[in-house]
């Protein structure tokens, strides 16, 4: 499931094999076309992601391409030739040199400058902007009487957490998911905001989300998938730190995971 890492990620990927160069684009699923044939032959001016997010500007339009990838939405490419068109292919785009196939988005759209600010500013401070702003989240959690756990899933809060960063953060601070936002205290909302843009900055780097501390891994090396997390999908089993079960349950109409001793 992407998660804010990803779409940076895929941003710099992006940016890097698009920006400069002129693109074809085509909807071979159909559910595009009009928006391919308005970026058909244009030269893509800049790639960026906000949140899950990603934004790419063209030279000579006005409009932005929006793309939110949702939970199933894929958007990977490749040196030429590209693979058969096969399936559900909303977006194809390629250069000279490149194809990019965007697949199951929530969103494929061309935005007005307009549409591009409501939609920014509908969103929270991202942790991997440069500049992230960490007091603006930290005040928006402690005016919300939700609990955190939901709090920080949040697109207006904080944008750009997913599920794992989510149980994975709350474990690493010793906070239950279930604690309403406003009453855990500051300098835990600081410290865990401070966390947070470290971890996903890794992310963004290694494309993978890894939380564990190396003490709190069974191997020494490269942390290997059931490494990784301290909670996240580990429902029943010993927790890394104490032992105890790890527990579920459904918040913000996702399954969250955390240690009732770790995190009380
Ligand atoms: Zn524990």
């Amino acid at each position: 499931v992407p998660e804010g890492h990803t779409l940076h990620r895929l941003a710099r990927h992006l940016g890097a094999a698009l920006v400069g160069h002129a693109v074809s684009a085509s909807s071979p699923q159909g559910r595009f076309v009009d928006g391919a044939a308005r970026i058909d032959g244009r030269t893509v001016a800049r790639v960026s992601a906000y949140g899950k997010h990603l934004l790419v500007g063209f030279d000579g339009i006005a409009e932005t391409l929006h793309v939110h990838l949702g939970l199933y939405g894929t958007f990977i490419g490749g040196a030429l030739p590209a693979p058969p068109v096969r399936g559900a292919l909303r977006l194809r785009l390629t250069t000279e040199e490149q194809w990019w196939d965007l697949r199951g988005p929530t969103a494929c759209e061309l935005l007005d400058p307009e549409a591009v600010a409501r939609l920014l500013a509908r969103l929270g401070p991202d942790p991997l902007a440069r500049r992230p702003d960490g007091a603006a989240a930290i005040e928006r959690l402690r005016r919300s009487r939700t609990p955190i756990g939901q709090a920080l899933m949040d697109q207006a809060v904080v944008a750009g957490i997913g599920n794992v960063y989510r149980a994975e953060l709350l474990f690493r601070h010793g906070v239950d998911p279930h604690r309403p936002a406003r009453e855990v205290p500051a300098e835990t909302l600081e410290a865990m905001w401070a966390d947070l843009v470290r971890l996903m900055r890794a992310g963004v780097r290694a494309g993978r989300i890894v939380t564990t501390r190396p003490e709190h891994r069974s191997r020494r090396g490269t942390p290997r998938r059931d490494d990784a997390h301290y909670v996240y999908r580990r429902t029943g089993e010993p927790c890394r730190v104490c032992g105890e079960p790890v527990r579920t349950a459904e918040l913000a109409a996702r399954n969250v995971y955390w240690c009732a001793t770790c995190q009380s």
